[in-house]
């Protein structure tokens, strides 16, 4: 059936400001890393990329890998943009990243200039697009001079294949030089990606400083630490879950310590009038330096829990420690 957007999709979200650019990002943004792939039901997918883009949801994460099989989760956007949302671009904000393997050979992962414009070229002609809006250096290359992997992103900015420039997981150090290169090159660093969740803080010892100094912006990745911060997994591993599924999230995370954690911090959710998971997201958005919090679902009802999130934002001094104690 023909698709037409909710007309009151841009009225609840909140759309924050990425670091000094002109661009604004949603607070709550879909990543399409698990459950788009060829192994996936893809109108499941497509109903969840449907009803974000109905919840004011303008922004949606890929990656060369994203699958599996690799690249597929690209080729299922792709049908959905020529489906669905051909008609929306402009009111979209796409992204891609090449860092890990994605084809074999020495050209394949990593940071070269010669794996970076030819992952870009393949990620557009998978998903049938002339640009994305940013394309991310997905991992910090140690053997290839960093000037050449900036040098690739302002080629790609300048070559029209993208809008903006950013970067994922740069520690501190990495991503002042990646910013003073592209700096220096016109072509400012727009955004930086990371890891980040209550179980989960390293952008706090440092990076967060460093991207409010260099006036980036800021989008964190798995905030619901792929999952686990929601009532999921409190009584056992359920079927189907990313737990149950043996790929990103080992079962071993689960240890009786760590669902001790989950199990206090739903009591404070719960007491908040929330969800484990609203709170989850929400936690991530107390940073003023952070533009969205990328969330992963594998139900159209993820993406409503999470956009609910954000009725709910702000916390207590005394609700900020309860997570610190519950977090020991
Ligand atoms: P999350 O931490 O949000 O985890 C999402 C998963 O949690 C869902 O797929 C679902 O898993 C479960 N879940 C979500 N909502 C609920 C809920 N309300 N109740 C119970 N379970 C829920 O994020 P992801 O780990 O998926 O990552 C999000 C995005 O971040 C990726 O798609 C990608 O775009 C980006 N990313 C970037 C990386 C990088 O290196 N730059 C690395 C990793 C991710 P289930 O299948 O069990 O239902």
């Amino acid at each position: 059936m023909q698709y037409t957007p909710a007309e009151n999709r841009y009225q609840n979200m909140r759309y924050n400001r990425v670091g000094a650019s002109g661009v604004r990002l949603p607070a709550v943004s879909l990543g399409l890393w698990h459950n788009f792939g060829d192994v996936d039901d893809f109108e499941n997918g497509r109903a969840i990329a449907r009803r974000a883009f109905d919840l004011g949801i303008t922004h949606f994460d890929l990656a060369n890998n994203y699958g599996p099989s690799p690249g597929s989760a690209e080729t299922n956007f792709g049908r959905m943009m020529k489906l669905d949302f051909h008609a929306f671009r402009d009111e979209m904000i796409i992204s891609s990243k090449a860092g890990y393997l994605m084809w074999p050979g020495p050209y394949g992962e990593w940071g070269s200039r010669k794996y970076l414009v030819a992952s870009c070229d393949q990620s557009l002609k998978r998903m049938g697009l002339p640009y994305v809006d940013i394309f991310y250096s997905h991992r910090f290359d140690p053997d290839t001079p960093l000037e050449e992997t900036m040098g690739a992103l302002d080629y790609i900015v300048r070559s029209g294949r993208a809008l903006y420039a950013g970067i994922s997981s740069y520690d501190p150090e990495q991503t002042t030089r990646a910013a003073r290169i592209l700096r220096d090159l016109g072509t400012p660093c727009l955004i930086h990606q990371p890891s980040y969740s209550m179980f989960n803080r390293w952008i706090e010892d440092g990076l967060i400083e460093t991207l409010d100094e260099e006036k980036m912006g800021c989008i964190v990745f798995s905030p619901l630490a792929q999952g686990q911060l929601s009532s999921k997994y409190l009584k056992g591993i359920p079927e189907g879950s990313r737990a149950s599924k043996h790929t990103s999230l080992p079962a071993d995370v689960l240890t009786p310590a760590r669902l001790e954690q989950i199990r206090k911090l739903n009591e404070i959710a719960r007491s908040r009038g929330q969800s484990l998971a609203q709170m989850a997201v929400a936690w991530t958005l107390r940073h003023k330096a952070v533009t969205s919090s990328l969330i992963g679902a594998s139900k159209v009802a993820h993406v409503e829990e999470a956009v609910a999130a954000l009725d709910r934002l702000a916390f207590s001094a005394t609700e900020l420690s309860a997570i610190e104690a519950a977090l020991k």
